[in-house]
């Protein structure tokens, strides 16, 4: 038996004596498999991550970095480090690549660290249009420590107009400028943000959680030439394990950064997961994972385009990347009930603010819906126009019992029909 495939076996709750703990696992496995997952977030790693999760690397202290550790003992984590890190490089085309962040948060407090000191006026996206809480909530470390002002898109247009943003920093004069969103459907302008970050002597410090897959895909402009540190997490559309990663290619930048994020923000780092990263930046390197990048993009666009030709309204007007927002109140909805409803049937998101919403965030006024896992089991632009009909109708019948049955049952289907694992 293959590696891979001994610790999915590993996963039969038989073999195992926490019994109550195994089926809690068995069962989100079943959960994953039988439901669309939707959650713009989230994705079906290969086998081969989970695996080199599942491996004795977790047993290893490592603090330090290769070559530099505080511990004996680390000749061959080193090699897996190092194997990581060169992946990290040669994927993103950066100079200089930390893989110990253990998530995307945890890097941007490294990166926020590293390039200003406490309480320093940032200038980042506003949370309620997209932006996410390690960009300056109040409760955040980032909003807690550093002085946060945002920037939001525009009314009509609902996108980033890179004019006001421009306006706005001249006006600010922020000692850093940070630029990625975790519900922001357009392409962000990277080379914008770098051009007004230099031209009020700002840092630029760019997050690109959700789309890392799609730029490492080549179906985003990459921000590493514009930005002096991009940061990332690896579980999104990059389809690795759950954590981060930093690249950047100024070199005292790398220094301050591997100092930030050890020992600045953690102690050792989880060499199962840097494996698993290396794992996953291997595929990502691999030329079918283009293709895949292609496809989330693609089947995005049909999806939106399905759900607007059924009366729904998508924020901005459509998409240029693996997620969309949908403003749910055309169907006299909020978010609240719309993620419900689409539970209810197995297809998994999550409520979402749109931009001036009018609802509050318990409630919110969108769901927010992405491609990245149902594109990673197999689904293709026509299964897009099916699933789209499918929000609609229970969308459109939200007390319609019926229609809820038979999308259920129809979903139900199709899930089987494009296993994740088996
Ligand atoms: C998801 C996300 C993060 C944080 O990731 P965690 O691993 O959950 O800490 C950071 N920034 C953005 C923009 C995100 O979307």
């Amino acid at each position: 038996m293959n590696p891979a495939a001994a610790t999915h076996a590993a996963h039969r709750s038989t073999e195992h004596r926490d019994q109550a703990l195994w089926a809690a696992v068995e069962a989100e496995s079943a959960r994953q498999e039988a439901q669309l997952e939707l959650i713009a977030s989230e994705n079906h790693t290969s086998r081969e991550v989970i695996a080199a999760m599942g491996t004795v690397l977790t047993n290893k202290y490592a603090e330090g970095y290769p070559g530099k550790r505080y511990y004996g003992g680390c000749e061959h984590v080193d090699v897996v480090e190092d194997i990581a890190r060169d992946r990290a490089k040669q994927l993103f085309k950066a100079a200089h690549a930390n893989v110990q962040a253990h998530s995307g948060t945890q890097a941007n407090i490294a990166a926020l660290m590293a390039l200003v000191p406490p309480r320093a006026r940032v200038l980042a996206m506003s949370l309620d249009h997209g932006g996410h809480l390690s960009h300056g909530h109040p409760k955040n470390f980032s909003g807690v420590f550093y002085e946060f002002h945002s920037y939001g898109v525009e009314r009509g247009s609902e996108r980033l107009d890179m004019d006001k943003v421009r306006e706005q920093a001249l006006a600010l004069r922020p000692a850093l400028i940070m630029a990625g969103a975790s519900a922001y459907s357009r392409i962000i302008d990277f080379a914008a943000f770098g051009q007004i970050a230099r031209e009020v002597g700002a840092k630029l410090l760019v997050d690109q959680a959700h789309i890392a897959g799609l730029v490492a895909g080549g179906e985003h402009p990459s921000p590493v030439p514009h930005a002096d540190v991009v940061t990332m997490t690896t579980h999104k559309t990059l389809r690795g394990p759950r954590g981060g990663m930093i690249v950047c290619n100024d070199e005292a930048h790398a220094k301050a950064l591997n100092s930030a994020v050890f020992p600045g923000g953690q102690g050792g780092p989880f060499m199962h997961v840097i494996a698993a990263k290396a794992v996953a930046l291997r595929e990502a390197l691999d030329p079918s994972f283009a293709h895949y990048a292609r496809a989330v993009v693609a089947n995005a666009k049909v999806l939106a385009q399905t759900l607007a030709g059924r009366g729904l309204r998508i924020v901005s007007g459509g998409t240029d990347n693996h997620l969309m927002l949908v403003d749910v109140t055309p169907m006299k909805l909020t978010g609240k009930d719309a993620e419900n409803l689409l539970h209810a049937v197995d297809l998994t998101c999550n409520k979402n603010l749109i931009p001036y919403d009018q609802n509050p965030p318990t409630k919110a006024s969108g769901v927010r819906l992405g491609t990245a896992a149902i594109t990673t089991r197999g689904l293709r632009e026509e299964h897009m126009r099916t699933l789209g009909g499918w929000i609609a109708d229970v969308l459109a019948n939200p007390t319609d019992a019926s229609v809820a049955a038979r999308v259920r049952g129809e979903v139900g289907e199709l899930a089987r029909a494009f296993p994740i694992y088996v």
